[in-house]
C-alpha cells in the first residue's frame, strides 16, 4: 500500500511546482507517463526571445521522494555548453530532492552558469536566427537546402514544446497563424511531427491542400484501410464496405494550424477545425473531392438528402457517404473538442467524457455544479469502457493520449472517429450517447429518445431507400411484408378492446415523433375523444372523422364539394383521401375504395386533385389496375383530410393508419422502375408515392437493424447481379432464401471466443427458429424470440430451436389469425402490394456446439440461454402458393449449385430440412467451419492489428517527403540517410514484428566463453549504475512478455556478469533480405552485438558493436550501417545524435532496423563459408568508429576511449 502512494505524492509535488513562482522557470508542463514533464526557462542573457525548454525524467521514481533522482536534458539542440555542463551534473545532485527542491535548485545553477560565463549580449550563437530567416525561402516540404534544416533536428520525437498548462504564464508560445509556417520554423517542426505521429499511429497521411501561404483552409486526410479494422465478413457486408476501400477522415483547419495544446486551451466553441468521415477507393482523396465532402456535408445534402441514382454512377466524383458518416460529422463538429477537454483535464474515458457533457449541458442553466461525481462516473464506468476496447483493433485501441508528451490532434482526431465508425452500433446516431439495452444490432441507429428518431430521420442519416429499392427490392419488399403482418397482429388484438396495448412480440416501436400525417379515418370501434371531431362516419370497417362531403369524378380525377364553406378547410398542396364505393352492384359491398390524392387547385367548389394511389378498404390484394370501378361524377362520396398525426393515435390507430399508408404504398418494383428510369429521380418526390408513405418506408427500411440480403435469383429481377447462388442452401424447396445476420461486431467476437471453448471438429450446430410472420419485425430490430416462460409449462427461459424443420415450421405459419373476409381474399397479413406475398418465416442460425449446456435439450428442441451463443445466418421465407410457382420456376434454375464444399453437420446435432430431407449447406456459408488453422480468428487478429505501419509504399511521394523532408535525402548525402528518424524506424519495427512469424533462433545457444568477458570498470558509480539496472529490469520484463520472433532482440541475463557489458542477438529478420538468406546459407541464426556502457552514461551513448559474423563492407557493396571493422555507423550512437532518453530497448530496434536497411545498400554477409569466419575486434571496431563518426561529422562521446579501453585490461581472449 505505501508505494502505490508515490504517484500520488510525486503528482501533488508536481502540480504545487506548477503553482508556485520559480525565478526564471516560465513554464512547466503537465506530467506525462512515469513522471516526466519539460519546464521553459528564460534569462536576459540568453536574449530575450530565447527559450530554454528542459525535459524532466524522474528515475527510481516508485521510490519518490527518497532514493529517486533526475535526468535532465535539454530539448534545445544548440545550447551552450556551460548549460549542458549543468544539466549533466544536476543528475547527482538531484537524488531525493522534492520536484520544487529540484527545479529551484535547477534554476539557480543555470542562472549561476550563464552569469559566470559573464558573457554579456548573448550567450545563444546570432547564427541561431539567421536559420530562422533562412527557413522563409523554404518550401514546405523542400528540402533543397538540407544544410539549413541541419540545426533542427525534426526528427527528434522527444523534444517537446507544450506549453504550459497552467499557473504559469504562456508569453513564450510560438505564433501559429499560418502566414507564420514558412517564418516560424517551430510551428513547421511541429506540423510535421504532428503528422508523422499520425503515420506511427497506424494511419496514412495524405496533406490535400494548404500548409503554405497561398491557401486559407488547409486539408489534410487520415485514412485506413477497410481490411485493417478486422471487421468481420458479416459486419463489412452490413455496412457496405470492401476490404480494399479506404475510410477517411479529412481535418480541415481554417486559419490556423492549431496544434493539440492550442485546441485544449482555446475555448471549444473557438475552434477552427472541421471534421468529414468518408469512404474512398483511394487513401488521399483528391482536392476536388476533399473541399466538395465539406460543402456537402453541411448544405449540398440537406438540399439533397440522397440523389442516389446519381451516386451510382458518379462514384469518381463525390467521395462515398457512409451510412454512419453524416452522424461521426456532426458529431466531430459539435462534440469532439469539447469531450477532449474534459477527458484531458479530468482524466475521463471517451465515454464518461460525453456523459459529463450531456450533464453540463444540461445543467447550463442551474447553479455551477462541483464535480463530485465526475470520479463515480469514471470508476463506473472505465472498466466497461476498457473490455470495449479490447474488441477495438490494436491501433485504435492504444490510447494515444494518455502515452504521449507532445500530443498530436490529428491522431487523437482519427484515433476517436474510428473507433466510433468501429463502434457505431453501440452509440445512438443522433445523441451519440451509449445505446442501453442488451440487442446489439449489426446497423447503427438511435437510442429510445422520440427526438433522435425524429432527427435521424430528419437529418437524412441511415440508409438511402433509393439505394436499398434498387440494390435489394425484395428486401424491401420483405421488410414492408413484416411490418404489414406485424400491424395486422396489432389490429387483431385489439380487436374487441382497441385500447389494449400492442403485442409487444409483434411491434416494440412505432415511428414516433415523426410527425407521420395520416388520413382522419380510425378502425371500428375506435375510442375517439368527442373534442377530437365533430362527426363521424361510419364505413365498411372503419370511421372516418369529420368527412367532407363530395361528387367524386374518377375520369378527371376532380372533386365536387357538396357544401361551399368546405372550401375554406382546403389549400392546394393539402393530402386528402376520396372513400368511395364500387359502382352498381358489386360483388363485394362491404367494400371500400381509398384514393389517395393531392389537391392540385381549387376553384370554387371544383376541386382537382391528382390522385396517386388507390385501393380496397378492408385490403383485397387487388392491384390498381384491377380495382372497381367508382366515381362517376354524380355518386356522393367521402373526403378526409391527411392532417392526424399518427403520434396522437393508440397503438391500435396507429397500426390501423400504418396498414393504410402500406396500402398505397406501390409495389416496390414500380419504386425500382421509377428510379432507375431516370438517374435524377427520387422517391421520396414520386408523385405516386404519398409524402406520409414514404416516410413510413423510410423508417422502415432504416429501422431494420439486421443485415438481410438476398441468395436466390429471383424472377421478377432481371439483374443476376443480385443473386448469391454459390451461398444456396439445397434440400429446402419452394422457400426462398436470404443470408440474415444479426447482432453488433462485439457479439461476433464473443460468439468466437466461445467456438474457441469447443473441442469438437465441429464448432457449431445448425437450428431452425420459427415464429410467426407477424413476429419478424419485431425480430429483425430486437433480435430472436426470447421466451421467458414463467409457469414451467414448455422448456426453459430462452430462444427455442428445432433441430427439424417441420418443428420450427409449426410455430412460423399465421396460426390464429381468422380470416373474416372467406376464402376468396389473400389471408389479411399479407401486404397486398407485394410480390413475395409472405406466408411464413424460418431462420436457420449456428449455435455454439455446447448442447449439454442448453436449457434444454430435447429430442426435437433446444432452448439457449445464452443470446451470445447465437448467430443467425439464413432467413428462409415461403411465399403465398397463388405466386409460388412463378417464383420457384425460376428458383429451380438456380439450384444447379456451384456447392464448392459442404459444410458437415454434427453427426449428433443434425439439423434436417423439409420432411426430413436432407440440407446440403455450402461451406463459405459458415464461417466458423473455415479454417482456424489457416485464418487466425477476429479477436486475436484485433489484437495485433497495427493499422498501416510499415507499409508506406503506396503513399504520396510528396507527402513523405514533407513528413520526412529533413530525414530522408533522395541521394547522395549517406550521412543524411543514416540519420533514421524515430518515428520511420518504429513503422518499420512494428512492420519487421507483424512479418516475422516464425523463427529459426534459438535462445541460449551462443557459446558465451568464445565471448569477451569483461569485468566492471573502475568508473562504475552508482548513478550509472541505477540507469543500466533500470535499463535492464525493463528490457527483461519486454522479453519475458513478447514472443520471441517479434521482438527480434535476444539478451542472456542469466549469464550477464557485469552490467556495463552486455552480449545481445539480433536474430529473426524477414526472409525476403538479402541478410536473412545470407545468415540462413551461413547456418546462422543470429547477429552478436556488444554493448558498453561508458562513465557518462546515460548522458553519453554506449558504444554497440557486431562482433560475428562478418558483414560485407561498404566499399565492397554491404550495407546495414555495419563498419568495415564492425561498429554502427548510425548517429544515434555518437554524442551528436543521443539523448538520454533513448531507452536501450530502442537503441536495439534501431541498430536492428539499420541493419535492415536497404539503401544505400542491403546488408550481406562477408562470407556464407563457414572457413571464413573470424569475429571483429574491438580495435577494429573502435577505429572504424570514430573514422566513420568523424566522416559524417558526428562527435565522438568523451567517454567512448575510456569505455573501450577501461575493461579491456581483463580481457583474455580479447585480440587487440
Ligand atoms: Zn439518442
Amino acid at each position: 500500500m505505501a508505494r502505490t502512494g508515490y504517484r500520488d505524492r510525486y503528482r501533488a509535488d508536481h502540480d504545487s511546482a506548477g503553482l508556485q513562482s520559480i525565478p526564471n522557470i516560465n513554464s512547466i508542463s503537465r506530467l506525462e507517463g512515469d513522471g516526466e514533464f519539460v519546464f521553459t526557462y528564460g534569462h536576459p542573457q540568453l536574449g530575450s526571445s530565447y527559450v530554454l525548454e528542459v525535459r524532466v525524467v524522474p528515475q527510481e521514481y516508485s521510490s519518490y521522494p527518497s532514493e529517486h533522482f533526475f535526468l535532465v536534458f535539454a530539448c534545445n539542440q544548440d545550447i551552450p555548453a556551460t548549460i549542458s555542463k549543468t544539466l549533466e551534473d544536476f543528475m547527482t545532485l538531484s537524488s531525493g530532492l522534492r520536484v520544487q527542491e529540484a527545479l529551484r535548485v535547477l534554476s539557480q545553477n543555470i542562472t549561476t552558469s550563464i552569469v559566470d560565463e559573464g558573457r554579456t549580449g548573448s550567450v545563444i550563437d546570432e547564427d541561431n536566427d539567421t536559420v530562422m530567416t533562412d527557413m522563409e525561402d523554404e518550401g514546405f516540404g523542400s528540402n533543397e537546402d538540407d544544410e539549413e534544416f541541419e540545426d533542427f533536428d525534426f526528427g527528434d520525437e522527444d523534444a517537446s514544446h507544450d506549453d504550459a498548462i497552467f499557473g504559469l504564464g504562456n508569453e513564450n508560445k510560438h505564433s501559429t497563424s499560418m502566414a507564420g509556417v514558412k517564418t516560424d520554423p517551430e510551428v513547421l517542426r511541429r506540423i510535421r511531427r504532428d503528422f508523422r505521429a499520425v503515420r506511427k499511429a497506424g494511419f496514412k497521411v495524405g496533406r490535400i491542400c494548404g500548409f503554405d501561404e497561398q491557401n486559407e483552409n488547409h486539408i489534410v486526410s487520415i485514412s485506413v484501410r477497410v481490411d485493417k479494422l478486422c471487421l468481420s465478413d458479416e459486419t463489412r457486408e452490413a455496412w457496405n464496405l470492401r476490404p480494399e476501400e479506404f475510410i477517411v477522415l479529412l481535418i480541415k483547419y481554417s486559419g490556423d494550424y492549431a496544434n493539440f495544446d492550442e485546441v485544449i486551451d482555446r475555448a471549444a466553441g473557438a475552434s477552427n477545425l472541421d471534421f468529414c468521415l468518408r469512404k474512398s477507393t483511394k487513401y488521399k482523396p483528391t482536392v476536388r473531392q476533399a473541399t466538395s465532402a465539406f460543402v456537402s456535408g453541411k448544405d449540398k445534402d440537406s438540399e439533397n438528402p440522397a440523389n442516389a441514382a446519381s451516386q451510382i454512377v458518379d462514384d469518381d466524383e463525390d467521395l462515398n457517404l457512409l451510412a454512419i458518416g453524416k452522424s461521426i460529422d456532426t458529431f466531430m463538429r459539435s462534440d469532439f473538442v469539447s469531450m477532449l477537454k474534459l477527458r484531458w483535464t479530468k482524466g475521463l474515458t471517451w465515454d464518461s467524457a460525453k456523459r459529463e457533457l450531456v450533464r453540463l449541458e444540461r445543467s447550463m442553466d442551474s447553479a455551477p455544479q462541483n464535480n463530485i461525481d465526475v470520479p463515480v462516473l469514471q470508476n463506473a464506468n472505465g472498466a466497461d469502457e476498457k473490455s470495449n476496447e479490447a474488441k477495438l483493433p490494436a491501433f485504435l485501441a492504444k490510447e494515444y493520449l494518455l502515452q504521449h508528451t507532445e500530443i498530436s490532434l490529428p491522431v487523437v482526431a482519427a484515433q476517436f472517429a474510428m473507433r466510433f465508425f468501429v463502434r457505431c452500433t453501440d452509440y445512438c446516431m443522433v445523441c451519440h450517447q451509449k445505446v442501453e439495452g442488451n440487442f446489439e444490432a449489426l446497423k447503427p441507429y438511435v437510442c429510445g429518445d422520440s427526438l433522435c428518431l425524429f432527427q435521424y430521420m430528419a437529418m437524412g442519416f441511415g440508409p438511402s431507400i433509393d439505394l436499398e429499392v434498387i440494390n435489394h427490392p425484395n428486401v424491401v419488399d420483405l421488410l414492408i411484408s413484416f411490418c404489414y403482418a406485424g400491424l395486422q397482429k396489432v389490429l387483431f388484438h385489439s380487436q374487441g378492446n382497441p385500447a389494449a396495448p400492442a403485442p409487444t412480440n409483434a411491434f416494440r416501436e412505432f415511428p414516433t415523433g415523426l410527425n407521420l400525417q395520416v388520413p382522419r379515418i380510425v378502425p371500428q370501434g375506435y375510442p375517439v375523444a368527442a373534442e377530437r371531431f365533430e362527426k363521424a362516419e361510419q364505413i365498411a370497417n372503419a370511421m372516418l372523422l369529420d368527412p367532407i362531403s363530395v361528387q367524386f369524378d374518377w375520369s378527371c380525377s376532380t372533386v365536387k364539394l357538396t357544401y361551399a364553406n368546405d372550401a375554406d378547410r382546403l389549400r392546394a398542396g393539402m393530402w386528402v383521401v376520396v372513400v368511395a364505393k364500387p359502382l352498381g352492384k358489386g360483388p363485394s359491398p362491404s367494400l371500400d375504395v381509398l384514393h389517395h390524392g393531392r389537391i392540385e387547385a381549387i376553384c370554387g367548389r371544383k376541386v382537382d386533385l391528382h390522385i396517386a394511389s388507390s385501393h380496397t378498404l378492408p385490403p383485397s390484394g387487388r392491384t390498381m389496375d384491377d380495382l372497381p370501378a367508382t366515381g362517376d361524377g354524380t355518386s356522393q362520396c367521402h373526403m378526409v383530410l391527411y392532417d392526424q398525426n399518427l403520434d396522437d393515435l393508440t397503438s391500435h390507430g396507429k397500426a390501423f393508419a400504418m396498414a393504410l399508408l402500406l396500402s398505397a404504398t406501390p409495389p416496390v418494383a414500380s419504386m425500382r422502375t421509377h428510379i432507375t428510369e431516370n438517374r435524377n429521380r427520387q422517391l421520396d418526390r414520386w408523385s405516386q408515392l404519398v409524402p406520409s408513405a414514404a416516410k413510413l418506408l423510410r423508417w422502415i427500411v432504416a429501422s431494420n437493424r439486421s443485415f438481410i440480403v438476398q441468395v436466390d435469383d429471383l424472377s421478377t429481377d432481371n439483374d443476376t447481379g443480385l443473386a448469391r447462388p454459390n451461398e444456396r442452401i439445397s434440400g429446402v424447396d419452394g422457400w426462398l432464401q436470404f443470408r440474415f445476420a444479426q447482432g453488433s461486431p462485439e457479439k461476433e467476437v464473443r460468439f468466437q471466443e466461445e467456438l474457441k471453448t469447443v473441442q469438437k471438429p465441429q464448432k457449431t450446430i445448425l437450428a431452425w427458429h420459427g415464429s410467426d410472420v407477424c413476429n419478424w419485425h419485431s425480430i429483425i430490430r430486437q433480435g430472436l424470440d426470447f421466451k421467458v416462460v414463467a409457469n414451467g409449462r414448455a422448456y426453459g427461459d430462452g430462444v427455442y430451436f428445432g433441430r427439424d424443420f417441420a418443428t420450427s415450421l409449426g410455430y412460423s405459419g399465421l396460426r390464429g389469425m381468422g380470416n373474416p373476409n372467406g376464402a376468396n381474399i389473400l389471408p389479411l397479413t399479407i401486404w397486398p402490394n407485394s410480390s413475395l406475398k409472405i406466408t411464413s418465416a424460418l431462420s436457420l442460425n449456428e449455435i455454439v456446439n455446447k448442447p449439454h449446456e442448453f436449457k434444454t435439450n430435447v429430442q426435437f428442441c433446444y432452448v439457449v440461454q445464452h443470446v451470445h451463443w447465437i448467430q443467425c445466418r439464413y432467413l428462409f421465407v415461403k411465399p403465398d402458393p397463388s405466386i409460388a410457382s412463378t417464383l420457384m420456376g425460376s428458383m429451380s434454375k438456380g439450384t444447379s449449385n456451384i456447392m464448392s464444399s459442404e459444410f458437415e453437420q454434427d453427426p449428433q446435432h443434425i439439423a434436417t430440412g423439409p420432411s426430413g430431407t436432407k440440407l446440403c449447406v455450402p461451406r463459405v456459408a459458415i464461417p466458423s467451419a473455415q479454417d482456424h488453422t489457416v485464418e487466425k480468428p477476429l479477436s486475436s487478429l484485433k489484437r495485433h492489428a497495427m493499422g498501416h505501419s510499415g507499409d508506406s509504399d503506396d503513399e504520396d511521394a510528396d507527402d513523405i517527403s514533407f513528413l520526412l523532408s529533413d530525414d530522408e535525402t533522395p541521394e547522395g548525402d549517406t550521412r543524411k540517410r543514416l540519420r533514421l528518424d524515430t518515428s520511420t524506424v518504429s513503422d518499420i519495427i512494428e512492420l519487421s514484428i507483424v512479418q516475422t512469424d516464425k523463427t529459426d533462433f534459438r535462445p541460449g545457444t551462443l557459446d558465451l566463453t568464445s565471448l569477451p568477458q569483461l569485468a566492471p570498470p573502475s568508473y562504475a558509480t552508482s548513478q550509472a549504475q541505477k540507469t543500466i539496472g533500470q535499463e535492464i529490469k525493463k528490457l527483461q520484463k519486454i522479453q519475458a512478455s513478447t514472443p520471441l520472433h517479434e521482438l527480434g532482440w535476444y539478451i542472456d541475463f542469466e549469464n550477464m556478469t557485469n552490467m556495463f557489458h552486455w552480449i545481445a542477438e539480433l536474430h529473426s529478420f524477414d526472409g525476403s533480405l538479402p541478410l536473412a538468406q545470407d545468415m540462413q546459407k551461413a547456418a546462422v541464426t543470429s547477429i552478436v552485438l556488444e554493448i558498453r556502457f561508458g562513465r557518462d552514461f546515460p548522458m553519453s551513448p554506449p558504444f554497440v558493436r557486431v562482433i560475428r559474423p562478418r558483414f560485407l563492407p561498404f566499399m565492397h557493396g554491404g550495407g546495414g550501417h555495419v563498419t568495415a571493422g564492425g561498429a554502427m555507423c548510425m548517429e544515434l550512437l555518437t554524442t551528436s545524435g543521443w539523448t538520454p532518453v533513448n531507452s536501450l530497448e530502442s537503441v536495439l530496434l534501431q541498430v536492428r532496423m539499420a541493419m535492415c536497411s536497404l539503401e544505400p545498400h542491403p546488408a550481406r554477409l562477408e562470407s556464407t563459408n563457414q572457413a571464413h569466419r573470424a569475429d571483429y575486434t574491438i580495435g577494429e571496431a573502435f577505429d572504424a568508429y570514430t573514422r566513420a563518426a568523424t566522416g559524417h561529422g558526428w562527435v565522438v562521446p568523451k567517454d567512448l576511449q575510456e569505455a573501450v579501453t577501461a575493461m579491456m585490461a581483463r580481457v583474455p581472449n580479447e585480440t587487440k
